[in-house]
């Protein structure tokens, strides 16, 4: 085997580790207390077994597809179309799910914090970001509850990775906000909503849980139901190399990088899953990315942290490492949690640090934050699961934070 090939088959053998990981932190199957099972979530392969498997025809898809993610309905009784014998028999098998949330905040500057609890009792956040100019806004949605990441500046990497969510907890997330809002039925084409891009940006890294997050995002971007299109999504990624490619190739949506540092000393330490993918292989997996034009660049997510990362030697370097990569810089201000223990870079060091990035000829928006007052700002996220987990609810034995192998990943490892 020459030396491509064998690259080749060793990133091969990372995903289907990284595949296998993941299915240990599998969600349960979406039923019922009285066993009917959600049909949000399947894929129409899916949907269209579970219907055969009650006697029915394949059409039938269409039908449902139709009525559960372009018209939002949730009681097969709407469903005008079917007859009402039908209906009742699918209302008898199935349900057409959200999840409950349990706790809505909205804060001062209009940006609204759900807490949703699943069918399990687990929960998870996810936050709409209005645009303050339009009429729109985005949708953050949370991939895991918890994360097996342990970003120092975090507030969910500090909580342990419970479980992944399903894709009917992932599309679930969208469809119920959608309600909140009154935004069905799906607008067909570009028209603009308040709901009219999805970021992955909420708990959890989402290429550490692609099958479900690819299973939602493709259900959300089918073209008969939700029609989002792929540039109306972006996934944010802590930088798991192996699966950027598998996204790129697979969904082709938007993505952001979430870089932080320069060096591969103090990326280790921001972002300890830079031991594993280190700061050169992360730009290789960028240049490689599908897609990537001037029209859709990649964002490169970078948190200012007061005399950390923030002077101006570390945004010549930036440039220096971004360089023919078409490409934005988001400069996020770090958002405090209770227990961090960074400080926020001045306006100044901002400032300064965004000026050198944009005489380089990239966009470099410092981003401001929302929801500060309902902690809903990036990277403040975080559920009280672990604490409950402490306390013996959960049957998951979580490794300590202070015990993350060298991949910066916290949780027991099966695969090595
Ligand atoms: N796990 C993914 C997506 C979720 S985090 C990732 O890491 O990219 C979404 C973004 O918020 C990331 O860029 C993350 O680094 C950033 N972030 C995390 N904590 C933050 C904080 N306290 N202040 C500002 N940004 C933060
Ligand atoms: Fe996980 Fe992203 Fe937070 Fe890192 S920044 S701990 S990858 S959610």
């Amino acid at each position: 085997m020459n030396a491509t090939l064998t690259a080749a088959a060793l990133t091969e053998t990372e995903r289907a580790r990284i595949l296998a990981k993941a299915a240990l932190f599998s969600p349960p199957t979406p039923l019922t207390a009285d066993g009917r099972r959600d049909l949000v979530g399947m894929s129409r392969d899916e949907l269209a077994a579970e219907l055969a498997a009650i006697g029915e025809q394949p059409f039938r898809v269409k039908q449902l597809w139709h009525w559960i993610y372009h018209q939002g309905v949730t009681d097969f009784a709407r469903m005008s179309s079917i007859a009402r014998p039908l209906q009742q028999k699918l209302a008898d098998k199935f349900v057409i799910g959200r999840p409950e949330a349990a706790t809505v905040q909205t804060s001062s500057d209009q940006t609204r914090k759900w807490l949703f609890r699943f069918r399990d009792g687990q929960q998870a956040e996810t936050v709409y970001i209005p645009d303050p100019e339009q009429d729109r806004g985005a949708l953050c949605i949370s991939s895991q509850i918890g994360c097996t990441l342990s970003c120092t500046f975090c507030h969910t990497g500090t909580q342990t990775l419970v479980r992944n969510l399903g894709p009917a907890e992932i599309v679930g997330q969208f469809m119920a906000a959608r309600d909140t809002y009154g935004e069905w039925p799906s607008p067909k084409g570009e028209t603009p909503r308040l709901l009219s891009t999805i970021v992955l940006m909420g708990m959890g890294e989402p290429l550490y849980n692609y099958e479900n997050v690819a299973q939602a995002m493709k259900i959300v971007m089918d073209n008969e139901g939700i029609a989002l299109s792929r540039r109306r999504i972006t996934l944010s990624t802590s930088g798991v190399v192996p699966m950027m490619d598998r996204a790129g190739a697979d969904l082709g949506v938007n993505l952001a990088v979430s870089l932080h540092a320069v060096r591969d000393d103090l990326r280790d330490e921001l972002v300890p899953l830079n031991r594993k993918y280190p700061i050169a292989d992360l730009l290789a997996a960028c240049r490689r990315y599908p897609g990537a034009s001037n029209a859709r660049r990649i964002t490169f997510e970078y948190v200012m942290l007061k005399n950390i990362n923030d002077t101006e030697a570390d945004a010549r370097e930036l440039v220096r490492l971004i360089a023919g990569i078409p490409a934005k810089v988001n400069l996020i201000p770090f958002n405090p949690w209770p227990g961090s223990t960074y400080e926020t870079s001045s306006g100044n060091a901002l400032h300064r640090f965004a000026k050198i990035v944009m005489d380089a000829g990239y966009a470099s928006p410092i981003r401001t934050p929302r929801g500060r007052d309902i902690l809903a700002a990036c990277g403040q996220l975080k559920t009280d699961s672990e604490r409950r987990k402490k306390a013996g609810a959960l049957p998951l034995d979580p490794v300590a934070r202070s015990t993350h192998s060298r991949d910066g990943d916290k949780s027991p490892n099966p695969m090595t």
